[in-house]
Order: C-alpha cells, then sequence, then structure tokens
C-alpha cells in the first residue's frame, strides 16, 4: 500500500502542541506518517489558536498558502483543528472553499472517522460540537521533539472566565481526568523510556474538583512521584489563587517535582486584577512567591503578563514594573492585551491606545530580558543535573538537555547521552540557554 503523509502546523499554547501530537498518534495509527514537507503529504492540518489576535493572523496566513496548494493537488485533504475553528465552525468552512474539515477542540478522537468518510465521499465535514468527556485526553504520545519528556493532560478546559480570555468558550469547561487514568497513561510512557512527564492543564492547582472522590492536586502530584522510571515532574499552569500552601510544600518533600513554576501574575495592579477577574491581589501574589521561595530558594519562576488591559493607567502599569522589580522573574511571556469577541472586556470602553500598548510591551521585555539574563549569570560556574533531551539544533557535536530549573544547556556529547541524567558545570550564560561541561555522565557514580 502507498504510504500516505501528514503535514502538521501548530499554533499557540503547550496544550495546542499536545492536542497536534495526539492527532499525530491516532493518525499514525491509520498509517499516516507525519512529514515536515507539505508538498509531500495527502492530508494537511493546521492546529489553530486564537487567544490573541496574533495567533489567529498567524493561522489566517498558513490557510492562504494552502489555497494555491489545493488548487494544483485537488486530492489532498485539507483540515482545520484548535481553537480558532472552534469558534469559527461554520464561518471557516464558508471562508475557505478548499478547507475539507473543520474540527473543534472536544473533537480530536473523531480524527481517523473524519478522513475516512471524506476519503469515500468527497464531502466536506463541520464536526464543533462539545462532549461531557474529551475523549481524546487519555492518548500516550511522545513529544514529537523529544523521546525523553512528555505531555500529560490532567484536566481540560477552564471556568475561571477571566474578563479577557476566550479559553472557557473555546476549550469548554474544566474537567479533570481520572487519577487511575492519568497514572497509567504516565505509566505506560516510562515503560517507553520517559523521564519526565509535563502535567498541564489551563489551571492544574484546581485538578480533581469535577471527579469523584476530589483527589486533588497534591495527591495526584506524590503518585506520579512514585511511578518507577519517572525522574522528572512538571506542570503547567498554576493559577495564582489556587496555589495553595500544601502544594507549595511538596517542592521540597518530592524528589521528583523539578524547581520550577509558572505562575502567570497577568498585572501588578490591584485596579487591573480586579477588572481582569483574576481573584487575587499583586500582595496575595507575591505572598505566594515568598512561599516558594521559603521552600526551595532557587526555584524558577515564570510568568504572563498583559499590558494594555482596558483601563490601565501609567501609574497601574509602573505598578506591574514595580512587581517584576520585587519578583525578578527568570521568563516572562508578555503581551499586548489583544481584544477577543465574547469576552467580558469587550464591553469595556477605556481601552488604551495601540502606541502606548506597543510601548509598555517594549518596556516590560527589556526589563525582563535584564533580569533572565542576571538570573542566568548566577549559575555560571555552578554544577547542575541535566536531562539529555537530544543532539543539539545548532552544532552536531553538542547535546541539549535542561535543568531541573527548565534552562536548556548544550555541552559537548554524543548520542550515548540521550535519555541520561548528568552534571554539567554551567560555562557561560546568554538570553535563551546556557553553556556547559560534561562533569559526570553517570551521576549514580559520582
Ligand atoms: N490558564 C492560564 C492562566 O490563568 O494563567 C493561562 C492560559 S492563556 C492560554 C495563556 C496566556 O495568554 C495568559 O496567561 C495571558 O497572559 C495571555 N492571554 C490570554 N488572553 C489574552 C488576551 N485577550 N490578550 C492578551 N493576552 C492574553
Ligand atoms: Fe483564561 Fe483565566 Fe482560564 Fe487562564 S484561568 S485559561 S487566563 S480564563
Amino acid at each position: 500500500m502507498k504510504q500516505k503523509y501528514l503535514h502538521l502546523t501548530t499554533f499557540g499554547c503547550q496544550m495546542n502542541v499536545h492536542d497536534s501530537e495526539q492527532m499525530a498518534e491516532l493518525l499514525k495509527r491509520s498509517g499516516y506518517e507525519a512529514t515536515n514537507d507539505v508538498k509531500k503529504a495527502g492530508l494537511i492540518i493546521i492546529n489553530t489558536c486564537c487567544i490573541r489576535e496574533k495567533a489567529e493572523q498567524k493561522a489566517y496566513s498558513a490557510l492562504g498558502r494552502l489555497k494555491k496548494l489545493k488548487l494544483n493537488k485537488p486530492d489532498i485533504i485539507i483540515g482545520i483543528g484548535g481553537c480558532l475553528a472552534q469558534q469559527l465552525g461554520a464561518k471557516l468552512l464558508k471562508k475557505a472553499p478548499y478547507v475539507d474539515m473543520v474540527f473543534g477542540t472536544h473533537n480530536i478522537h473523531l480524527l481517523p472517522e473524519m478522513i475516512e468518510y471524506i476519503e469515500t465521499t468527497g464531502s466536506r465535514i463541520l464536526e464543533t460540537g462539545f462532549h461531557e468527556s474529551v475523549r481524546s485526553l487519555g492518548i500516550p504520545t511522545l513529544s514529537l521533539n523529544s523521546r525523553v519528556s512528555a505531555y500529560v493532560t490532567v484536566m481540560q478546559g477552564c471556568n475561571n472566565f477571566c474578563a479577557y480570555c476566550v479559553v472557557p468558550y473555546v476549550r469548554g469547561r474544566e474537567e479533570s481526568r481520572e487519577l487511575t487514568d492519568i497514572i497509567n497513561e504516565v505509566t505506560t510512557l516510562a515503560d517507553q523510556g520517559v523521564k519526565e512527564v509535563t502535567l498541564l492543564g489551563q489551571n492544574v492547582n484546581s485538578y480533581g474538583k469535577t471527579i469523584s472522590g476530589h483527589p486533588g492536586f497534591s495527591v495526584l502530584l506524590k503518585e506520579v512521584g512514585k511511578i518507577k522510571g519517572i525522574e522528572r515532574i512538571r506542570f503547567m499552569t498554576s493559577h495564582p489563587k489556587d496555589l495553595s500552601d500544601d502544594i507549595i510544600r511538596l517542592f521540597p518533600q518530592i524528589d521528583e517535582l523539578c524547581e520550577c513554576i509558572h505562575l502567570p501574575v497577568q498585572s501588578g495592579s490591584d485596579h487591573v486584577l480586579k477588572r481582569m477577574k483574576r481573584r487575587y491581589t499583586s500582595q496575595d501574589y507575591l505572598d505566594k512567591v515568598a512561599g516558594l521561595r521559603e521552600v526551595c530558594p532557587d526555584i524558577s519562576i515564570t510568568s504572563d503578563i498583559i499590558v494594555g488591559f482596558p483601563g490601565e493607567t501609567e501609574d497601574d502599569f509602573k505598578k506591574t514594573i514595580d512587581l517584576m522589580e520585587k519578583v525578578r522573574f527568570d521568563g516572562l511571556f508578555s503581551f499586548k492585551y489583544s481584544e477577543r469577541e465574547g469576552t467580558e472586556a469587550v464591553k469595556f470602553d477605556d481601552k488604551v491606545k495601540e502606541d502606548v500598548k506597543k510601548r509598555r510591551l517594549r518596556e516590560v521585555q527589556s526589563l525582563q530580558k535584564k533580569h533572565t539574563l542576571e538570573k542566568n549569570k548566577t549559575l555560571e560556574g555552578k554544577t547542575e543535573y541535566i536531562l539529555v533531551e537530544g543532539i543539539s539544533k545548532k552544532c552536531r557535536d553538542d547535546v541539549m538537555g535542561r535543568t531541573r530549573s527548565n534552562k536548556i544547556v548544550n555541552f559537548m556529547g554524543g548520542v550515548n547521552l540521550i535519555g541520561k541524567t548528568v552534571t554539567a558545570r554551567i560555562t557561560k550564560t546568554y538570553l535563551h540557554s546556557l553553556r556547559g561541561e560534561l562533569v559526570c555522565k553517570e551521576v549514580e557514580k559520582c
């Protein structure tokens, strides 16, 4: 039988990356091999994101490029998934007549059936219904980039309805997976050689609320920590209002739990936080950071900040800068506020001008650059545990791995190190990565 090829493009966050991994895994079972060559592919899928306008525009550009391809090769199947597809549904099919299939965030498990239907009937498909439980969640998938590290979704959707955010509308309400299902999935991954898992959810700290027995996120972390072969656990994202002292105290207690946390603050102004409906104050946030650093002094803390939310004054913005100075994040994702249809903030009439948003974003990014460089510099001369993920992209004589604090380290080494935890001395630090030299390749014997 002729080999079938899939070309998959992903926009957006880790949740989307993992959705794409699950699509690739499902389609592999239907005989599709992933390819980076779009011309070779018989099936092309774009996994879209609509969290911010920029991601949405990127998806439209990618879609535009496919129009020509379909004209030249009418028998290719083009599918659009993800949250933009969820939001636009039939409008997308109408806008792009060369698209064969539009499917939403709850319908990934239907992909093989949908493709078979298109192959046999030639009809177009729209599948954006919400299901009570998201059936694609439990497909164990190795990462598309690493054999050592994997994502595992522990919950889906969100009930928080922050005033700017479209997630609850396009991914549905919060739903946790059963504890045993997650444990089975992580065990399967460990059996396949995975050493590190990142537990994913829009708000992992409220894990367990929707299932019987309400096990809680700390129970889940302890159980995953017991799985043989799993050396490292990470999780994201944490909502500051739900990050309990119980979870904070687990950092020094569970050896496998890595010393890093992504804790989006969004703003340093209480006035803005209230309008965003974040349900914590800047002081609450600083108290969580102090709590984390008390139990784990070297913990790496990263965050998200939105500038130019409606009504954000110069004084509000200064409070965000002050908070950044107080916390000194290891890394930051910063965004200009982007108006999203259907969210509460659309109704606010005190919008911030585009040039002001741009200037504030530049200020945040340049301060963060300084902080990241300073933080990374403190690692120079230190010896770190590195889990080696693969050959470095820039130099074939180097391998690439991560510290427990999730910083990328490149150092000289070969394929025999992939999947091993080694120690390396940090010799030079940059903004996005560190340079090291191997100290010990068999940590247990050092
Ligand atoms: N659940 C996570 C939380 O509560 O922090 C965040 C998930 S969201 C997909 C990722 C980030 O996108 C948010 O933390 C926020 O900074 C940013 N974001 C979401 N909606 C946005 C909007 N309308 N404009 C700009 N940034 C936005
Ligand atoms: Fe969006 Fe807020 Fe839910 Fe995060 S917690 S996904 S920002 S609504």
